[in-house]
């Protein structure tokens, strides 16, 4: 099964699609994670994506797309798939259906989780995460034991350049302007799952599964 994970920043594609994963036995492809590791690894990718990332900007269209065509190709996803974070652009959606057709692959679903945006900036700002192993914290909800110390790897618990109130703004605008015309794209062929992220990630993960018919 070959599903991309649509939603916002802080609308819960990161959790959902750990879990999903997890259930589905999906190969998971996360942009952001991706471009974190390059970022932290001193890359060149990483280096020319920590300036946009920093800003709450897009990475320019041609640096993502070759970055996830190389990704696809890898043997680990001919089983199955689940894109969290790309495409995010109509260009990259284009992209997406032109590698699939060349590797003869498909997309099953696409899974777009929604959440009202007052409640997506008070996620985003809440959220910390850790940089090692990227495991989701909140300073509402769940923190480490230790102050700052990821419970799972002992990693640094942070919060992301990109989650700070005028990052995150950015981030908004931009799912607003640009990567919700991915929404009747994926609907017009019939592959748009719609979900309500509003709710407790149990909830979500339940409707989730049912969408694709699990
Ligand atoms: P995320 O963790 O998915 O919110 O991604 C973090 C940041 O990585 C974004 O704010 C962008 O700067 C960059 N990024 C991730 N995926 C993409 C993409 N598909 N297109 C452009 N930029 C991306």
């Amino acid at each position: 099964m070959n599903i991309v994970l649509l939603g916002a920043a802080g609308a819960g594609k990161g959790t959902q699609a750990a879990k999903l994963v997890e259930t589905l036995g999906l190969t998971h492809i996360s942009t952001g994670d991706i471009f974190r590791k390059n970022v932290s690894e001193g890359t060149p990718l990483g280096l020319e994506a920590k300036r946009y990332m920093d800003a709450g900007q897009l990475v320019p269209d041609g640096v993502v797309i070759r970055m996830v065509k190389d990704r696809l190709a890898q043997p680990d996803c001919a089983n199955g798939f689940m894109l969290d974070g790309f495409p995010r652009t109509l260009p990259q959606a284009e992209a997406l259906d032109v590698a699939l057709d060349s590797l003869g692959a498909t997309l099953d679903a696409v899974v777009a989780i929604e959440v009202p945006r007052d409640v997506l900036m008070g996620r985003l700002t809440a959220r910390r995460q850790c940089r090692g192993c990227g495991r989701i914290y909140n300073v509402m909800g769940e923190m480490p034991a230790d102050e700052g110390v990821c419970d799972g790897c002992g990693g640094e618990v942070y919060q992301r350049d990109d989650d700070t109130v005028e990052a995150a703004t950015k981030r908004l605008d931009d799912y607003a302007a640009v990567t919700s015309q991915l929404v009747p794209y994926y609907q017009s062929r019939g592959l748009l799952k719609t979900i309500d992220g509003n709710r407790a990630v149990d909830a979500v993960f339940v409707d989730t599964l049912a969408a694709l018919g699990r």
